[in-house]
């Protein structure tokens, strides 16, 4: 299964950084730097889960920073059980916590568990998603709800935003270009302070555009 291959691939690639930077075809100095990432398959936890899987109190221990500040790749990994069974381990815990757990995939990693329905959302938005079992080394949690395909985003500051002329819940486009070039027509705008800008995919938006050899990129309105 071609799948398969794209799996092995990325496995352990948290964030796959791919340092694409652009500016502006009028070079205009104020341009901000735009970096895109590829967010492999990841799981966010609340702290009541994290009691259940890790033990009552534990804490999430730092491996390496995420580009937005404060977000870190967290040692800790859990196992995603599938419906059909299925399942996939090594599956990254993002930190900080979070108030809800969310367990975020690329859709061929869904299809591999047997989710063949994953919604489309963004990050927090899992009322009536898919569940899934999660295995940690010290206990195991039902996830009724949280299993989600993250739309591909762009994260931004309100200097940013005004440079772009969008607000939040806007959609922009993002423009690959290269052999195997696309354009995003539904890049979700999130605005907040602590932002800086860059764009998240997952591994297979990014594998469907080739974006590691790419250095053609454009995010316009
Ligand atoms: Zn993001």
């Amino acid at each position: 299964m071609a799948s398969a291959v794209i799996e092995r691939s990325t496995v352990e690639q948290i964030v796959r950084q791919v340092a694409v930077e652009y500016l502006r075809k009028n070079q205009n100095r104020n341009a901000p730097v735009l970096t895109v990432q590829t967010s492999s398959r990841h799981m966010h936890v609340c702290r009541e889960d994290m009691d259940i899987l890790f033990g009552p109190g534990s804490e999430l221990t730092f491996d390496r920073p995420l580009f937005q500040e404060g977000n870190f790749a967290a040692k800790e990994t859990v196992t995603i059980v599938g419906p059909r069974n299925r399942l996939i381990s090594n599956l990254r815990i993002l930190g900080p916590m979070r108030k809800r757990s969310q367990v975020e995939l690329a859709f061929t990693d869904a299809i591999m568990l047997g989710i063949n329905d994953i919604p489309i959302r963004l990050s927090g938005d899992i009322a009536g998603t898919p569940g899934a079992i999660i295995i940690g080394p010290k206990g195991v949690v039902e996830l009724k709800q949280g299993v989600i395909r993250a739309a591909i985003h762009v994260h931004m500051n309100p200097g940013e935003a005004a440079y772009f002329g969008v607000s939040r819940g806007d959609r922009m486009k993002l423009r690959i270009g290269g052999e195997a070039g696309l354009t995003f027509n539904n890049v979700h705008v999130r605005i907040d302070p602590s932002s800086r800008l860059n764009v998240h995919m997952d591994t297979d938006e990014a594998n469907a555009c080739g974006l590691h050899l790419i250095k053609d990129i454009e995010l316009f309105k």
